[in-house]
């Protein structure tokens, strides 16, 4: 069970020493009991205190990792209802579901289309995590033939769907030496499906109708040694999918064990291809640790991949690059130095109008901590002395013929301050949107 902030309190050292970053014990207490800091913050904790407290410190939700050659994906960890109380750690695994009743070829076709796709999205490289291949047949020797077929066609990690054992067996023995996903264990098979995850040493998936079901499963399975489990809730309406992954969640953090597994969501469940994405966006938001796709198409890949990401990065910390001098278009000493931050939209909404126009520069990005222009100089992250501070730390100068410096047109008021931490450049106050900026460069700076 979890422990309350005085009953963890209890167990820390009392001395108030303020190094965890709170000025008392207590409140690191209250904040280790709500999970919005660490144990390890504070580095006083006995080793007794730290077993004890182990439980109360560990993520509700398991945490669970599907190996294959290429590529690993682990979700779970989770310890939040809502991101922005702290944030989501482990984005779900997007899964793309094969039968084995289609044609070897259809789906080696599919799946090595689904395991090449990638997409760049603001410097990210956007990719599928694996495959579900589903018994249909029902018969071992077609199962391991269709599992035989996903793996020669890709590394990805692969979840295993059948509720026969002899089948899922079938399929396990072609992928040796892997950790896939075995789906799944229901009231009538669960003995010998938790047999072949000890054996496999895989996850085991459990599938139920109600919390009721999975809560009896997970704990009749777990007796029997398998730690790792998914949760399979097999409501297939929306409401009632939305329903049942949201109380498992909500159960799980308030410590209920039998319910503290990561979940997986079939978006082609609904029965209407139509729907997929609207089911697979659902999944993603509300809870969803693998969400599986039966349709592969670019145009429904694409937004399903981008929301996960969305959701599942920091709010308090936005996407950033490094703080560089980037090269575009392969700028020569006599090239002008553009300015911007480091906030990745900022800079790729910059870097791509520069690419794109064909005219070569070097982009200076500096640290503001992954604020966007005005924002960060309004905060004072954005000015003439981190600019010239960038300058000299990038040594960009030592690159340059002409030292020509371009702001951004925003911060227009900056330029007299920058001439003054720069005597030896001049100072250019350049367009205030990015989509302007070639046409600037051909005008002004030629
Ligand atoms: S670091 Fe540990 S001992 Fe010091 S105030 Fe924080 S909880 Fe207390």
């Amino acid at each position: 069970m979890a422990l309350s902030g005085i009953q963890i309190y209890k167990m820390l050292p009392q001395t108030n020493c303020k190094e965890c970053g709170f000025p008392t014990c207590l409140a690191f207490a209250m904040k280790l009991a709500a999970k919005q800091v660490e144990l390890d913050d504070c580095p006083y904790v006995t080793e007794e205190s730290k077993q004890q407290l182990a439980e109360s410190a560990a993520p509700p939700i398991r945490l669970i990792t599907l190996k294959a050659r290429d590529h690993e994906v682990a979700v779970g960890n989770e310890v939040v209802l809502f991101r922005h109380e702290k944030k989501f750690f482990n984005r779900p695994g997007v899964l793309i579901r094969v039968v084995d009743t289609a044609e070897e070829a259809a789906i080696t076709e599919k799946v090595a289309a689904a395991s090449a796709y990638s997409v760049d999205y603001v410097g990210l490289d956007l990719r599928l995590d694996g495959f579900v291949i589903e018994a249909a047949s029902g018969d071992p020797a077609a199962f391991a033939t269709a599992v035989g077929a996903v793996r020669a066609s890709s590394g990805l990690p692969v979840v295993l769907k059948s509720d026969d054992p002899a089948v899922i067996e079938a399929g396990l023995k072609v992928l040796e030496g892997e950790k896939p996903l075995l789906l799944g264990a229901n009231s009538g098979n669960w003995e010998a499906m938790a047999d072949l995850a000890k054996q496999g040493e895989t996850a085991l998936g459990v599938m139920g109708g109600t919390l009721e079901e999975l809560a009896e499963l997970t704990e009749k399975i777990q007796a029997t040694g398998v730690e790792d489990m998914v949760l399979y809730p097999t409501a297939s309406a929306m409401g009632a999918s939305l329903a049942m992954q949201t109380q498992i969640r909500r159960l799980a953090l308030k410590n209920f064990r039998p319910l503290g597994y990561p979940t997986i969501a079939f978006a082609g469940d609904g029965g209407n291809p139509a729907r997929e994405s609207t089911l697979a966006a659902h999944a993603i938001c509300k809870y969803a640790g693998f969400v599986v796709v039966d349709t592969f198409a670019p145009e429904l890949i694409y937004p399903i991949l981008v929301l996960r990401e969305n959701i599942y990065t920091d709010p308090q910390k936005p996407i950033q690059v490094l703080p560089a001098v980037y090269e575009i278009n392969d700028p020569k000493p006599g090239d002008p130095v553009l300015v911007t931050t480091n906030f990745s939209i900022t800079y790729f909404s910059v870097a791509n109008e520069v690419e794109g126009s064909g005219l070569s520069a070097w982009l200076l990005v500096t640290d503001a901590e992954g604020m966007s222009v005005l924002t960060a100089w309004a905060a004072g992250k954005f000015d003439a002395e981190s600019i010239a501070k960038a300058v000299k730390e990038f040594g960009i100068a030592d690159k340059l013929e002409k030292h020509v410096i371009v702001l951004p047109g925003h911060t227009a008021v900056l330029s007299g301050e920058l001439e003054e931490e720069l005597p030896d450049w001049e100072v250019k106050v350049g367009p205030r949107e990015a989509v302007d900026l070639p046409g600037y460069m051909k005008t002004v700076l030629t």
